[in-house]
């Protein structure tokens, strides 16, 4: 049961509560949810729920009506986030485990390692202890196997996730691995399952074969039970009577587990497939359907690979796997980072260098908006996220060292470019050191329980009105009230505490603000999306640098703009962006600035920059990111 505490409990009758509930014999969590405490309590109850809902300080007392009780979304409505060295799984940016089905040797993991690295893998995998159908097949290299995979994580800074087959390997596995896999056919081992609760290491808990979802939610029930947080689901496909893929993939798993339980789901279609050619387009299903991550196997010579070569991507697939995955991602609200474990490393580094202490991101308006969540998606929370009130704000903060980074909007894909930012990227001294675009989805919120009917006033951000016209022509008689920014306008509707009001915004606004969306994508055109930069002071070492913005200006001459670009065109870059922005105080005198896809600061293209250098009156380097 759950027992939801009033706002206004005293700290004896909490002490009160749960001594009353171990006396009872229950196992207890506690946890908060919108500014509530809540107390999770399980165990055989000896007394109906009235009298606990009589208990001083309780305001409400609910049954979990599930069997699974400390999986439920009932027991913990937020998302659980699992931890692995740097890397989080069930946060907003997808988690890609790749590497072979096996460890076959020190050469063997480490080129495929560095490939997968190379590609955007965050974690590595590959058994030590393999589960064959067939006892004569290759059982892997036992302990041997592990050290090569510490030895993977130790050059590569990869985590590695490897299957535990019994409880007898559980100390080689604390002591070389960071994530144990219980595989397929041991998901009901319940010793095993008992075992890896009490190790207390990230656990993998693949779906059984034939088991049901909640059977497989019973399993990490078992894992939950002896204290072990942190667990991530795994579809890895089920046996059905259908012979053309090995397994079949059940991908409506991905929403099913979201609503029941807290815990991150990720999806193996190597396993769930069986085939090279059909492991990318569930890959990229899985992602579309909400999956936290994905495990996929990949081997540089999989026609030698001693076991599941046939449906292991090669290197390259993969690396087109994560290209594509990077662009889906955004679309459904979360992002697939190129540069996870290097900013990670940088940030850590700059926070050493500057005494300890957390580091800090400005962004524009309140917690909530878009810029808001631009920065939490491209930071994860190792980053504290700053509101500021303007974007001059921003830069000066950025500039005094007040804050490390800034996250600003550069250009929208419908309204254009936000000029004010490429003015201050002028005008400011500062680098920019990474970019990230969200999708932009406007939907229309109210207080819990309103409904659209009675709905007369709606506050947001003038442009978000712009961007929701044909909704709102379907509305005539609304009010439209303008706001700073969209969780500025959620905050309103929430204060003014009418069922009249609505306000249009993201949804981590309204979950902020605990209201409620009545519609979703009430934005006029679906495609609609921003781009963000990230400024600082100084370029974060190790970054990607697969992309520079540079700025220049150009004497007023026939072919001037012309013979910059032939730089470009000549040595082969790709050139993704051109904007011109008029010179202050110099009319019809114009500054350029450009995007490439290219490390422009590289000793390579050294020529590139001199060559730049004679043709332009004024060059700077924004930054190679
Ligand atoms: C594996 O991940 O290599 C494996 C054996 O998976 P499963 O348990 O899903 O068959
Ligand atoms: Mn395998």
């Amino acid at each position: 049961m759950i027992l939801v505490l009033q706002k206004e409990v005293t700290e004896e009758q909490k002490s009160h509560i749960r001594n009353v509930l171990r006396g009872e014999g229950y196992l207890i969590r506690e946890m908060s949810d919108g500014g509530r405490l809540l107390i999770g309590a399980i165990g055989k109850p000896g007394h109906d729920l009235d009298f606990f809902e009589r208990l001083p300080g309780v305001a409400s007392v609910t049954p979990i009506s599930t069997s699974f009780k400390l999986a439920s979304r009932e027991m913990h409505p937020k998302d659980t986030e699992v931890h692995v060295g740097d890397v989080v799984i069930g946060g907003e940016r997808i988690v890609v485990i790749a590497g072979p089905c096996a460890v076959e040797s020190r050469e063997q993991a480490l080129t495929i390692g560095r490939e997968v690295r190379k590609y955007g893998a965050v974690l590595f995998r590959g058994g030590a202890f393999k589960p064959r159908t067939s006892p004569y097949a290759f059982q892997g290299l036992g302990e041997e196997g592990l050290k090569i995979l510490a030895e993977v994580r130790d050059e590569l800074g990869l985590g590695v996730v490897t299957e535990i087959t019994s409880p007898a390997q559980a100390d080689m596995m604390m002591k070389y691995v960071d994530v144990v896999q219980v595989g397929a056919r041991n998901m009901q081992n319940f010793e095993l399952l008992k075992c890896v609760g009490r190790m207390g290491k990230p656990v993998l808990l693949k779906r059984g074969l034939s088991a049901t979802i909640e059977e497989w939610l019973m399993s990490a029930e078992y894992v939950l039970s002896e204290g072990n947080d942190h667990v991530v689901l795994c579809e890895r496909g089920i046996r059905t009577f259908e012979p053309y893929t090995r397994n079949t993939l059940d991908l409506s798993a991905i929403p099913v587990i979201k609503n029941l339980t807290h815990l991150p789901v990720i999806i193996d279609p190597s396993h769930a497939t069986g085939m090279r050619e059909k492991v990318s387009p569930m890959a990229r299903a899985a992602i579309a359907a909400g999956a936290d991550g994905l495990m996929i196997e990949v081997h540089h010579d999989p026609d030698r690979a001693l076991s599941d070569g046939p449906q292991s991507l090669y290197p390259k697939q993969f690396g087109q796997l994560m290209r594509n995955i990077y662009v889906i991602a955004p679309v459904v609200g979360k992002q697939v980072d190129f540069g996870y474990l290097d900013k990670a490393k940088a940030v850590k580094l700059m926070s050493a260098a500057r005494g300890g202490g957390d580091r800090r991101a400005a962004f524009l308006g309140e917690l909530g908006t878009f810029s808001h969540r631009a920065c939490t998606q491209y930071f994860g929370s190792e980053v504290r996220a700053m509101p500021m009130s303007s974007f001059r704000q921003i830069f000066d903060a950025v500039k005094g060292g007040e804050v490390d980074f800034g996250v600003v909007p550069l250009e929208n894909s419908l309204t254009g470019s936000i000029h004010e930012n490429y003015d201050l990227l002028l005008e400011y001294d500062l680098r920019i050191i990474g970019e990230i675009t969200l999708r932009i989805m406007h939907h229309l919120i109210a207080r819990p329980g309103g409904k659209i009917e009675t709905i007369k006033r709606v506050f947001s951000h003038p442009q978000v009105f712009e961007q929701c016209r044909q909704f709102l022509e379907q509305h005539q008689g609304w009010e439209l009230v303008s706001a700073k920014d969209t969780a500025t306008a959620v905050k309103r509707i929430k204060e003014g505490g009418l069922v009249s009001d609505a306000a249009i915004a993201g949804k981590q606004a309204a979950t902020i603000h605990e209201m409620e969306v009545i519609q979703e994508g009430i934005e006029t055109n679906p495609r609609n999306y921003t781009r963000f930069v990230v400024i600082a002071t100084a370029e974060l070492k190790n970054g990607p640098r697969r992309k520079s913005s540079l700025i220049y200006s150009t004497g007023n001459r026939p072919g001037a703009l012309y013979e910059t670009l032939k730089v470009f065109a000549e040595r082969g870059i790709n050139l993704v962006k051109l904007e011109s922005r008029p010179i202050h105080g110099k009319p019809w005198e114009y500054i350029f600035y450009v995007d490439l896809e290219a490390d422009i600061e590289s000793p390579s293209y050294k020529t590139v920059l001199d060559e730049l250098g004679k043709r332009t009156d004024y060059l700077r380097i924004l930054g190679s990111y």
